[in-house]
C-alpha cells in the first residue's frame, strides 16, 4: 500500500520477478474489466477518471467478474488493495477461499509533494501495464514500452488537479485500514523515498524473503 506514485506497483513487479509472486492490482483489474466492456466496468470509469474510489459494492462485482475469469492465483502481492476499511474482510474471503491470508501489509511512505511530483513525470503502457517515469525509470526509448514497444500514454487520473484529490481522499480512508492491520500486527511502514533497489531490499528484510528463500532451498537439498 502506500499514496499514488510511492512506488507500489515498481516494487510489486520487482518481488514478482525475483520472488515468483503473482500481482493482483485493483487499479489494474479495473482497468482490465473496462477494456473487457463490461457494463458495470463502464461505472466504475467514470469514477477513475475522475480520481475517486470506486464505491465498494461495484469494486466487489468487478473483482468478482474477473475473478470468475482468471481464478485466484497463490501467493499475491497485492497493490492498491484495501484503499477503503471495507476492502478489508472482501479481500480475506477472497484469499480464504485458497486457503490463504494476509501476511503483511507493506505501506510505503512519501510526502504529498512527492507523489504529485513523481506523477508529472509518469507514462503507462496501456498493452503491458508497465509503468514508467521520466527519471526514476526511463523507458529505453523515450515514449515506447520496453516489453511491446507500443506507445506510451498518460493516465487521466495521473494529472496533478486529479492527484491532489485522490491524496485528500486516500489520506482519509487510510485510518481505519492502518488501525485494523496494525491490530493484526502485520503493518509494516517502508520508506518510499530512496532508491528503487533500496527500497527493495527494505522490503525483502521486512517479509524475511531471504530467509525464507535459504530455508526453501535448504529444505530442497
Ligand atoms: P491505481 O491504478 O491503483 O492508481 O488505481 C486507479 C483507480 O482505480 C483509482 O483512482 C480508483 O478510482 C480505482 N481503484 C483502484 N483500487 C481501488 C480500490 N481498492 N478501491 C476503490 N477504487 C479503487
Amino acid at each position: 500500500m502506500g499514496p499514488p506514485a510511492s512506488g507500489k506497483d515498481t516494487q510489486a513487479e520487482i518481488l514478482a520477478e525475483r520472488y515468483g509472486f503473482n500481482i493482483m492490482s485493483f487499479g489494474e483489474v479495473l482497468r482490465e474489466e473496462v477494456e473487457h466492456g463490461g457494463e458495470n466496468a463502464k461505472d466504475a470509469k467514470e469514477y477513475m477518471e475522475r480520481g475517486e474510489l470506486v464505491p465498494s459494492e461495484l469494486l466487489f462485482e468487478v473483482v468478482g467478474q474477473y475473478i470468475d475469469r482468471k481464478g485466484v492465483p497463490e501467493n499475491i502481492v497485492f497493490t492498491g488493495a484495501a484503499r477503503r476499511a471495507v476492502e478489508i474482510p472482501f479481500i480475506d474471503k477472497l484469499l480464504a477461499q485458497r486457503g490463504g491470508k494476509v501476511d503483511a501489509v507493506i505501506y510505503l511512505t512519501i510526502p504529498d509533494e512527492e507523489s504529485v511530483q513523481r506523477i508529472s513525470g509518469r507514462w503507462y503502457s496501456p498493452t503491458s501495464d508497465r509503468t514508467y517515469h521520466d527519471i526514476y525509470k526511463p523507458p529505453k526509448v523515450p515514449g515506447i514500452d520496453d516489453a511491446t514497444g507500443e506507445k506510451l500514454i498518460k493516465r487521466e487520473d495521473d494529472k496533478p488537479e486529479v492527484v491532489r484529490e485522490r491524496l485528500r481522499i486516500f489520506h482519509q480512508e487510510l485510518e481505519p485500514v492502518k488501525e485494523e492491520f496494525e491490530s493484526r500486527g502485520i503493518w509494516y511502514e517502508v520508506d518510499g523515498t530512496p532508491s528503487i533497489s533500496e527500497i527493495h531490499n527494505q522490503i525483502v528484510r521486512v517479509l524475511q524473503l531471504d530467509k525464507q528463500a535459504r530455508t526453501a532451498e535448504s529444505q530442497a537439498k
